[in-house]
């Protein structure tokens, strides 16, 4: 069947104008909606004699579910995001935010612009519901309605999308935020539609660092400039949420200087694993012991994977490549985290370079003894350690730009060496 006929079918069962039918038919079919599915839910929209029969009732927020197929609340507008994406190769603009009721508050994508501000109080009829981070989320889409409503909502949220950079959190959207750019390097990548140039960096303010990618590369984001930039979304790269300043971002050079952070966030161990990724994070605690893939070790000269037995898991039997990498244990009395130090950080604590330790296996007959050294000189003692810590399912990794001997206090020395007598 034509979509004229499944139009004309269902505008005379439904008795609705064929014109509406239509639009809403074509709409759903272009999301790639399969057609006896899209004629399913405009049957149930405008319901099967046209008197809306099935109309979803009202519901809190708090009791969206991804169950649900669509819903109507009424609530007040907290955030709203504006960005383009890619749906199924064509370029779309979507509104995106939070909207929360007495009962809590839920996320949305609009895929159509329904002239959202924050601190409007709204019905949204029909809205879908999908899951989205693990969450319910709203989809307002052309078959959903969005209507002013009465009565304010008591809610204790934010307004607007202000927040510093220690309270972005991956799948953020729609943020404002006030930092001085401290990294910007331009670079072209093979983006979907060829070579572009993006601009990469890292945003400092009181609370935190990030990282950044702006996709439109601007001018106002130069090392040393105090910016407000608004509207941007946060994802996760490399573990650690990034910053995207995106073609519907503003930016705005500031007149006063955004006071930055000397060292990184300070935090306990367990603290920081928690957040699930923190990008300059400054940890402190005991090395209790040196994993196995440290000291003298060899990479994949394709992929700079480190290989065993000269066997690279992607490129089979390659001739390896030396280099000094240390996986070191910190344990912090909350909990423990791996610190990995490349090259440098490792010659630092071991006390010599890649030929010192090539020597020491040569001598020795034993490429292992390079460990072993770095274990004699590490385990047992206090570290502060600087740098990006990522966490996934095998564990916490802290990629350590820096890392360096803590002088112990008397008292730490005296309760160190107390456990060492009670052996
Ligand atoms: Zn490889």
């Amino acid at each position: 069947m034509e979509l004229d006929e499944h139009v004309e079918e269902l505008a005379s069962d439904l008795d609705v104008d064929e014109a509406e039918v239509r639009r809403d038919l074509e709409n759903l079919v272009q999301y790639s909606v399969p057609i006896e599915e899209a004629k399913g839910s405009l049957r149930r929209k405008y319901g099967s004699g046209g008197g809306g029969s099935d109309e979803p009732t009202p519901t809190d927020v708090a009791d969206v579910s991804p169950e649900d197929s669509n819903v109507t609340v009424t609530a007040v507008v907290l955030t709203v995001g504006k960005r383009s994406i890619r749906y199924q190769g064509d370029e779309q603009v979507i509104y995106e935010g939070e909207l929360a009721d007495e009962s809590g508050r839920i996320s949305y994508t609009a895929w159509v612009d329904f002239d959202l501000s924050p601190d409007d109080v709204v019905t949204v009829g029909n809205a879908g519901v999908r899951e989205w981070e693990g969450d319910p989320e709203l989809n307002l889409g052309e078959s959903t309605s969005v209507s002013p409503a009465d009565g304010r909502p008591d809610v204790d949220y934010e307004f607007g999308g202000d927040r510093s950079l220690a309270d972005l959190r991956v799948g953020d959207r729609g943020r404002n935020v006030e930092a001085k750019v401290v990294e910007a390097d331009r670079r072209t990548i093979d983006g979907r539609d060829g070579e572009t140039d993006i601009l990469d960096g890292v945003l400092a303010d009181e609370t935190a660092r990030l990282p950044f990618t702006d996709w439109e590369p601007r001018e106002q984001l130069r090392e040393g400039e105090s910016v407000r930039i608004e509207n941007v979304y946060v994802r996760e790269f490399r573990g650690v949420p990034s910053v995207n300043v995106s073609a519907f971002s503003t930016v705005e050079t500031l007149s006063r200087e955004v006071e930055v952070a000397e060292s990184g966030t300070r935090m306990g161990v367990r603290e920081a694993v928690e957040t699930g990724g923190v990008y300059d994070v400054e940890l402190e605690g005991t090395v209790v012991a040196i994993r196995d893939g440290s000291g003298l070790i060899q990479r994949c000269p394709e992929c700079g994977r480190v290989i065993q037995n000269d066997e690279c898991r992607s490129h089979g039997r390659v001739d390896g490549e030396d280099d000094l990498r240390t996986k070191a244990i910190l344990d912090d009395g909350t909990g423990t985290v791996t610190v990995v130090l490349q090259r440098d950080l490792t010659a630092e604590v071991y006390g010599g370079d890649l030929d010192d330790a090539r020597q020491q296996a040569r001598d020795a007959m034993d490429r292992e003894v390079v460990a072993d050294e770095i274990r004699e000189r590490f385990v047992g003692r206090a570290y502060r350690a600087r740098g990006h810590l990522s966490v996934d399912d095998f564990g916490a990794n802290l990629e350590a730009n820096d890392f360096e001997a803590v002088e112990e206090s008397p008292a730490d020395r005296a309760s160190a060496l107390l456990a060492e007598v009670q052996r």
